[in-house]
């Protein structure tokens, strides 16, 4: 660690957390006096009871969840949706569904950036389970005037897009066929460590969506399926259709995970996490980095280092040099990104080159939202983490 290295975001002395690897690019990360950070202290304290919970009581709890799914899906064509990406959390979500005797059906959004062994992933898991598949096909011409406006506003976070689109399309098919679990690869051993709020933006900002399209370019939103806090709220409360981190019920470790996949379904295993999607890897591995001084790969790595799931050594290595298997990898893709978008390099280097600009420059839910959460207070907010982790 070099700690006369001054960082570029926040210009404070360069310090890195003596047991995960977060560092000083989080602007709000504090250190104790043994130099260990707040993110896994933090990550630890709310976490612990789920990674390290007793065999038995955790069995008991999948089995009780299980069987409610089951109950609420009776008579029904499936009993769950999982959504699946191609990567592995996902992946093993439905592979272990299935194993339990449940009834899922498995839901897929194409939104024109699927890398090939992604697609394959998908393909072979399905086929190999006997599971029905249902591919959301968004309308690509809408889907790229809308990231070129998000590109234009110079805001953070792209991947809101996908994000929400595939949080409706999930809650769409949960009212289409009456069912009332949505299944999710999102855990805590692998990725439960809490993002830096600069990092992302909140995932059901439909306002801000909205406003940033008509801003940026004049995008009329007409077929792209968007979820907003109001909707959340009707589905989760009203219609009762709750959104599980499954993963969380079972003893999960990625790479015993990986090994099983591979071996049964054929499944081939990425570089980094969430490069499954060619715009994902892209994203992570050069704007976040260039533009916004984001490097996603010390929250990934500093999770499963805390999570006991990788040696902090490896995480080190893991960081070392750019978040890309190699240069030739990053100029393929950097090819393919200017195509895909109809830029020329010298947009892409104009666009690096511009400021960020915070997405509550404009219009957004999320001062909403946080009043709802304020207005609940802890002890209701407390309750319903129980009842959805029930
Ligand atoms: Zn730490």
């Amino acid at each position: 660690m070099n700690v006369m290295q001054i960082d570029n975001v926040n210009e404070r002395p360069y310090q890195q957390c003596s047991r995960c690897v977060m560092d000083t690019s989080a602007v709000e990360i504090t250190f104790d006096e043994d130099g260990i950070c707040n993110f896994c202290t933090d990550f630890l304290e709310r976490s612990s009871h789920i990674i390290h919970e007793d065999k038995q009581a955790k069995k008991q709890r999948l089995e009780r969840f299980v069987e409610a799914v089951k109950k609420a899906g009776k008579g029904k064509t499936y009993d769950c949706i999982v959504g699946v990406s191609g990567g592995v959390d996902s992946s093993w979500t439905l592979a272990e569904v299935k194993r339990l005797g449940l009834r899922p059906l498995a839901v897929h959004m194409d939104n024109g950036w699927n890398s090939e062994l992604a697609q394959n992933n998908i393909a072979n898991l399905v086929k190999g389970l006997g599971l029905d598949l249902y591919t959301h096909v968004i309308d690509w011409e809408e889907y790229r005037a809308l990231m070129q406006a998000f590109f234009d506003a110079d805001v953070i976070d792209v991947e809101l897009l996908y994000d929400n689109a595939m949080l409706a399309v999930c809650y769409q098919l949960a009212r289409k066929f009456g069912v009332n679990f949505i299944l999710s690869g999102s855990n805590q051993a692998t990725e439960g460590m809490r993002m830096p709020k600069a990092w992302n933006w909140y995932k059901r900002d439909v306002r801000n969506i909205k406003v940033l399209a008509k801003r940026f370019g004049g995008v009329q939103i007409n077929t792209f399926p968007t979820h907003s806090t109001f909707d959340f709220i009707l589905d989760e409360f009203f219609r009762r259709i709750r959104w599980i981190s499954f993963l969380d019920y079972l003893p999960y470790n990625k790479f015993e995970a990986l090994d099983v996949l591979e071996r049964d379904y054929g499944y081939k295993r990425y570089p980094f996490k969430h490069y499954e999607s060619i715009f994902t890897r892209f994203y992570q591995g050069y704007i976040l980095p260039k533009k916004f001084g984001v490097d996603k790969r010390l929250l990934h790595l500093g999770t499963l280092v805390a999570a006991g799931q990788m040696a902090r050594k490896d995480a080190l290595e893991g960081l070392v040099g750019i978040p890309y298997p190699s240069k030739q990898d990053l100029d393929s893709d950097v090819s393919y990104f200017l195509k895909k978008m109809g830029w020329s390099e010298a947009d892409l280097n104009a666009y690096i080159a511009r400021p960020e600009v915070r997405h509550d420059v404009y219009r957004s839910e999320r001062g909403f939202y946080e009043f709802l959460l304020r207005l609940m207070g802890p002890k209701i907010k407390q309750q319903i983490r129980q009842w959805l982790r029930r």
